[in-house]
């Protein structure tokens, strides 16, 4: 494993400036687009790791996930009465369904969707962020893991976008809490920042049955498991969801930072991260990497044998 990690970065590596760093914000607009890094975690314990492995980054949309975990801790199926399980097909901002939806996003890791699970938590918790912040740093292991608040600062000056979903989904009825409380939370959890190891670790629970590799913990039931890693195959990658699964196989989540968290269920957590995206929105050599590894270990979960 070790030598075909080393052997498919060095493949890559030549994609490099291909893509674009996400420009959306100076802070992200910044990052050196020439990092590159992967973290494998099996379920018996082993890491292996290559390239950039240990250096944080912003996982922006992947906090999506954790979002959707601790809203289904705390309400279960209940959640699903104000947003759905389908596949957009639509890009990550888009608001063109959420008018006619009538205020009900289609799945949990479009920005719509996760603003709602965002709202779900805040009626939880009493500080949404620093609760989210801990609950990653408990799944992670790493008690340092923080959140970047000039990126978060930098989100929320640039919210116009995210903002008119949320207000429209309030006039539709779809939110309980102030809006630009909500908002900052979620831009918060978007700019935690955490490395490939760390990410690899924090989501071991998706490949291990739901109990996290390192604490122990269980995190969810083993159906619940099974359905957080179908809405990542069928959602997790914006608008290109499907060439996800043509092309790697595995349940995902992408973030606009450059990762890409992959599961093998029963087998491995893997995060890869390099900061230059495609048309999609998605880690162009990211995605080239998780390709190969996937191909050559035989990982898809649509392979026949
Ligand atoms: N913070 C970003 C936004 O809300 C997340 C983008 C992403 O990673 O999809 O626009």
């Amino acid at each position: 494993m070790q030598a075909l990690l080393d052997e498919i970065l060095d493949a890559v590596r030549p994609l490099i400036g291909q893509g674009q760093v996400a420009q959306y914000i100076p802070a992200l607009a910044e990052v050196n687009p020439c990092q590159l890094g992967i973290a494998a975690l099996s379920v018996e314990g082993e890491l292996f790791t290559a390239g950039d492995a240990y250096t944080p980054f912003s996982i922006q949309s992947i906090s999506k996930v954790f979002s959707l975990v601790q809203a289904i801790q705390h309400q279960g199926e209940a959640i699903w009465q104000r947003l759905g399980h389908e596949p957009s097909g639509q890009a990550f901002n888009s608001m063109a369904q959420l008018e006619y939806e009538q205020g009900r996003p289609r799945n949990p890791f479009i920005n719509a969707g996760a603003l709602v699970v965002c709202d779900i938590n805040h009626s939880r918790y009493a500080a949404p962020t620093l609760s989210m912040r801990d609950f990653v740093r408990r799944l992670t292991g790493n008690t340092q893991l923080m959140c970047d608040e000039k990126v978060a600062e930098s989100e929320y000056q640039h919210r116009a976008r995210n903002a008119a979903m949320a207000y429209l989904m309030q006039s539709f009825g779809n939110f309980e809490n102030d809006v630009e409380s909500v908002l900052r939370s979620y831009f918060h959890h978007c700019a935690l920042a955490a490395s490939c190891v760390d990410l690899a670790r924090g989501f071991s629970f998706l490949a291990h049955q739901g109990v996290c590799l390192h604490s122990h913990e269980r995190i969810l039931s083993l159906r619940q498991t099974q359905q957080v890693n179908a809405i990542m195959a069928t959602s997790g990658l914006y608008d290109e969801a499907g060439n996800f699964a043509y092309r790697v196989g595995l349940p995902g989540k992408s973030g606009v930072g450059g990762g890409i968290v992959a599961i093998v269920p029963g087998r491995f957590s893997l995060c890869v991260w390099s900061p230059e995206l495609n048309h999609s929105g998605n880690s162009l050599v990211g995605m080239a990497v998780l390709e190969q590894l996937s191909e050559r270990i035989g990982w898809s979960v649509f392979a026949p044998a």
